[in-house]
């Protein structure tokens, strides 16, 4: 079966095919990255407007590149959220309109759900599993004993650990988006400022990342009081230190007390090197799954990967009428 899919649910526009939700015929993304640098992050606003102007051109672009007659086209899926609620519009009209011209069914998916299945692309994922979903929006432990099966086990009860990324790179002068650019200077660094690890309740599995961020905050301020200078390598390493101490430490406590033995790491923050290293080094004895980069931040292909899914859970929508959703929980 081969899915038509659209992700737009934030500064990505994106159109992938993929083939029965592992292989991707192609996955083209537009990037609106450096648009968004100059703001510091990105503005919903500018967002939906790039979106409108790209979205033909990458659909062209996806639909010869993976070289198949619309005939072919099985079925037509689009992100149907979480996200910013003008960016998935833009997505979710490309996508019914595509769909009824062209007389497919349609699939609205789960964005959240797209990022654990990107790691269903290159391998298949087996159950039951435990992931862990860190993003720029969500930093969550699900619990799946089948597919399209989701149990929440904890979530972040202030800032995304992506967020927390993006928010401490702008205190140290670091360009948008933090979280790369902080993963690549931590590995010139060494972690001497010894920021505190937020456990919160150490039995529990929720997380909590805005302390954190302050004590960041604090630290760049006095010494920017005392006329002190600040490490920055060293800061980098300091902080990804301390997120990958806490979201270890939460994920094997998960690992344990449900006794699986397959894990999967996932969302854009998946895409640090430090974290990969730590998990794949902290459970050598499991099966742990990690999305290729190019899987792990925002993309069309995962997106086309739980459609797959989706469709053989629920079928496809009855009509063309797919509203957006800025906050969609994996359990509905
Ligand atoms: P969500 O998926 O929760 O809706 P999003 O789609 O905006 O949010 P993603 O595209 O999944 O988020 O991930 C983007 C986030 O990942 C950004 O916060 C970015 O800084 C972070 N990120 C990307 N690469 C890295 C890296 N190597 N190290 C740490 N963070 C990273
Ligand atoms: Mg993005
Ligand atoms: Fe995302």
């Amino acid at each position: 079966m081969i899915i038509l899919a659209v992700e737009s649910s934030c500064d990505e526009t994106s159109v992938a095919l993929v083939k029965d939700g592992k292989e991707v015929l192609s996955n083209v993304v537009l990037s609106q990255i450096n648009i968004h640098t100059l703001y510091g992050g990105v503005v919903p606003e500018i967002a939906s407007r790039h979106h409108v102007e790209n979205m033909t051109i990458v659909f062209d672009e996806a639909i010869k590149e993976a070289n198949v007659t619309i005939d072919e086209i099985d079925a037509v899926s689009v992100t149907e959220g979480p996200g910013l609620i003008g960016s998935l519009l833009v997505g979710i009209n490309a996508a019914a309109a595509f769909a009824f011209a062209n007389n497919k069914p349609l699939i609205g998916v789960n964005h959240l759900a797209g990022h654990i299945y990107a790691a269903n692309i290159e391998n298949d994922i087996q159950f039951p599993l435990v992931a862990l979903l860190a993003s720029g929006g969500h930093t969550e432990l699900i619990y799946m004993k089948d597919h399209m099966s989701f149990q929440l086990l904890g979530e972040t009860l202030d800032d995304a650990v992506g967020e927390a990324y993006d928010k401490v790179g702008r205190m140290m002068g670091l360009p948008y988006p933090g979280g790369p650019i902080i993963d690549e200077r931590a590995v010139l660094g060494k972690d001497t400022y010894h920021l505190p690890r937020p456990y919160l309740d150490i039995n529990g599995y929720d997380f909590s990342f805005s302390g954190l961020k302050s004590a960041v905050n604090n630290l760049i301020y006095h010494a920017n009081r005392k006329g002190e200078t600040i490490d920055v390598n060293d800061l980098c390493a300091s902080f990804q230190a301390s997120v990958i101490d806490v979201l270890s430490f939460k994920l094997e406590k998960a690992v344990n007390d449900f006794k699986v033995d397959h894990i999967v790491l996932a969302g854009g923050v998946a895409a640090n090197r430090g974290l990969r290293n730590k998990v794949n080094e902290r459970f050598k004895d499991k099966h742990v799954l990690i999305p290729s980069l190019k899987y792990c931040t925002d993309n069309a292909a995962m997106i086309g990967a739980a459609a797959y899914f989706t469709y053989l859970k629920k079928g496809a929508l009855k009509d063309y009428r797919l509203g957006g959703h800025s906050s969609l929980d994996l359990e509905e």
